[in-house]
């Protein structure tokens, strides 16, 4: 018995996540404790993937009883959602217009060229560049392209900023929580935390909403703020959890302590990585080939790194690492590891010079 049995889902992606152990990266943390992927970055064959097609999944059958014929979204500049948003209507054969916005003050000289945009517009996307900045909230310049789709006699599905705010975008992530239910019986053992990169929040949300129903109290899902709105990002999921749980009907109120969301990551701005968050980027690539981006998973990566090396997970707890995709993006910010790689510069704590001094 599923809570998503009552909803409709679109295949997009491979069906269930691998679980890997990461043994060279628990080791590098001191052994004390194991750490595991769920690989959601390798969920599907459209685009490279993530987290975005789980939630789709549930959305695009709304699109298609809608007869919508155009898609319209909105992300940032080298937002993976917008990416995933162009897959999905390439693969189900509508058209796609997705804003993106200047979320990030990046200055790469081809930031606005590789990684999501190149493939957005590879994909055949309408891809309209604007100057706002960063906000997780409704958009006028995506209410606007609504509003365009509609003055050329199109019919457009609106699907909100990382398709959270959507009445559907906490279901997918529910159906993360009961894979990971089923994959723990087959192991034999179970996960004391869950890390979980968050921002706009569906993912978070639906997966809280999704181990809520396992009522399993030793069990907490850490939400590492990476958009450095901790507050709004906060309220957003604590929304999408209510919504969610009304929708699967879930039977109880989720209570503000199972809502866990850490803020201390996020710095300096969304976007932009720290030398930490770089730092953390590399040990995941050198210890274990597992490739994190420098706007989403790099800072939860360095939130589980971080947290580990400070002792705040008992001695031999287990620990879920949930990797939502991503990587992309890293073709943006070649600057910062320009000078990487090679015996003579293979230390993690080599001072790097500061992009913008
Ligand atoms: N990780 C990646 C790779 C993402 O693209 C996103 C999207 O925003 C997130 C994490 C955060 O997920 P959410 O926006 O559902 O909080």
């Amino acid at each position: 018995m599923s809570l998503l049995d009552k909803f409709e889902r679109y295949p997009l992606t491979f069906g269930q996540t691998p679980i890997e152990h990461l043994p060279r990266l628990s080791a590098a943390l001191g052994g004390k404790v194991q750490v595991y992927a769920k690989r959601d970055d390798c969920n599907s064959g459209l685009a490279m993937g993530g987290n975005k097609l789980r939630k789709l999944e549930y959305i695009v059958p709304d699109a298609l009883r809608a007869g919508a014929d155009t898609l319209v979204s909105i992300g940032g500049v080298q937002s993976n959602h917008t990416r995933m948003v162009a897959a999905t209507a390439a693969k189900i054969g509508m058209k796609c217009v997705v804003i993106q916005e200047k979320w990030v003050p990046h200055y790469d000289a081809v930031y606005d060229r590789v990684g999501n945009i190149l493939l957005t517009r590879l994909m055949g996307a309408d891809s309209r560049l604007v100057d706002d900045g960063f906000d997780i909230g409704i958009r006028k310049s995506w209410q606007d392209a609504i509003q365009s789709v509609i003055d050329a006699g199109g019919k457009p599905y609106p699907i909100p900023a990382g398709a959270s705010v959507h009445k559907l975008g906490g279901l997918g992530y529910v159906g993360f929580a009961e894979e990971v239910a089923r994959q723990e019986a087959e192991f034999g053992f179970t996960f004391d935390y869950i890390i979980v990169c968050v921002v706009t929040g569906s993912t978070q949300a639906g997966m809280i909403v999704g181990f809520a129903a396992q009522n399993r109290a030793d069990r907490v899902v850490i939400g590492i703020d990476a958009s450095g709105t901790p507050e709004q990002t906060r309220a957003q999921v604590r929304r999408i959890v209510d919504d969610t749980a009304a929708l699967v009907e879930l039977g109880r109120a989720v209570r503000e302590d199972e809502i866990v969301i850490n803020p201390d990551y996020a710095y300096p701005a969304y976007g932009i990585p720290s030398q930490a968050t770089n730092d953390a980027i590399r040990l995941a690539a050198r210890t274990e080939a597992m490739i994190t981006d420098p706007v989403y998973e790099g800072k939860s990566m360095q939130g589980l790194i971080d947290l580990t090396r400070k002792g705040f997970f008992p001695e031999g707890s287990k620990i879920l690492y949930a990797h939502l995709g991503g990587a992309p993006a890293i073709n943006g910010y070649s600057y910062y590891y320009k000078d990487d790689g090679g015996a003579a510069k293979g230390g993690l704590d080599d001072a790097l010079p500061p992009l913008f001094p």
